[in-house]
């Protein structure tokens, strides 16, 4: 008989899932992350979207061997379950924020599905990213690995003498929300509240609010010789390196693999990031290598799957890459529960 696994994949504004059979992946439908109705919507909607990827694969939901969700973060632990704590989920964490569309506090992930499936794994995108590269992309084989994701957020995974680092609430390596400078008062606020977080100074949003652009057309503006656009991104280059020197520092990585949909501009990035990056301290940069993630585009599939998917697979995965040949997505509209 065989045997088959879940992926969910819950972002700020899509939430993916996916079922696999040691062949590959047989079936994925996504759906806007609802937010609205109560704390338990989320986690009903993963559930009604795992019985949908069933459906689509001629499987019925007793037959998932385990379920492995890769999410938006952080997290708190409520009666000792992992529960978002997220700001783009939770409506009440998202401060003075316009608009908000409901007043969470916490998302239950955890209690509400753990009785559901015979196993389930839950992990933030960047650590649950860090274990699929290193199983199948950019970081195959290595045990001082970091993961770092350059897009509308900045966040980080790692890997130190093989262990993968979470923590005590799981939230280990949010490297967005370190603090790049000692003058606070002066610095942009990032979206957690906090000031001069590395995420405020050099994530998407932070390019756009610099230049009055979005970030795809900074970088292309950039590259046609626009002096206000290099400027900036010269600039921001320099200071997400001295924020991966300073993950370093902590961690004495040998990989450091950037991910994110800032990095697709990775040809302009990494020659700043690197001249940069190697200024720093010798003795633990010498021997770092940057790279770009090797799964970027296939993270929503692979992050939670890799979560959950017996050893046993993965020699035929790294062989065969099924993620490449994943079946079209099902969209499924957003009233559907
Ligand atoms: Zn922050």
């Amino acid at each position: 008989m065989g045997q088959y696994y879940a992926a969910v994949d819950i972002g700020a504004t899509k939430t993916t899932a996916s079922v696999s059979s040691r062949d590959g992946i047989l079936a994925r439908v996504y759906q806007l992350t609802k937010k609205r109705g109560n704390e338990a919507t989320v986690p009903r909607q993963v559930d009604f979207l795992i019985a949908c990827a069933c459906q689509q694969a001629g499987i019925v939901k007793g037959q998932i061997a385990a379920v492995g969700i890769s999410t938006v973060g952080p997290f708190e632990k409520r009666d000792g379950r992992l529960a978002l704590a997220a700001p783009n989920v939770c409506g009440a964490l998202g401060g003075e924020c316009e608009g908000r569309e409901n007043d969470w506090t916490l998302v239950p992930l955890e209690e509400e599905l753990s009785g559901k499936y015979r196993r389930l794994r839950i992990a933030n995108d960047c650590i649950s990213a860090a274990v699929a590269e290193r199983s199948f992309g950019a970081g195959r084989g290595q045990d001082d690995l970091l993961y770092v994701t350059w897009s509308t957020g900045i966040g980080g995974g790692a890997f130190v003498d093989g262990h993968l680092l979470t923590g005590k609430n799981d939230n280990a390596l949010h490297l967005g929300h370190i603090v790049m400078s000692y003058r606070y008062a002066d610095e942009p606020r990032c979206g957690c509240g906090g000031r001069a977080h590395l995420e405020a100074l050099v994530a998407g949003p932070a390019i756009a609010r610099e230049y009055g652009e979005q970030p795809p057309e900074v970088f292309r503006r950039c590259r046609n010789g626009d002096k206000r656009a290099e400027a900036l991104i010269q600039r921001v280059a320099r200071v997400m390196a001295i924020g991966l020197y300073s993950a370093i520092a902590l961690l004495d990585s040998r990989l450091i693999i950037v991910g994110g949909s800032v990095s697709k501009n990775w040809d302009l990035l990494e020659p700043l990031v690197v001249t940069e990056f190697y200024k720093q301290f010798p003795a633990l940069t010498r021997e770092v290598v940057l790279t770009r993630s090797q799964l970027d585009q296939y993270l929503g599939d692979m992050a939670g799957l890799s979560l959950v998917m017996p050893d046993s697979w993965i020699a035929d995965w790294q062989e065969t890459r099924p993620w490449e040949n994943a079946p079209e997505t099902t969209v499924l509209d957003p009233e559907v529960v």
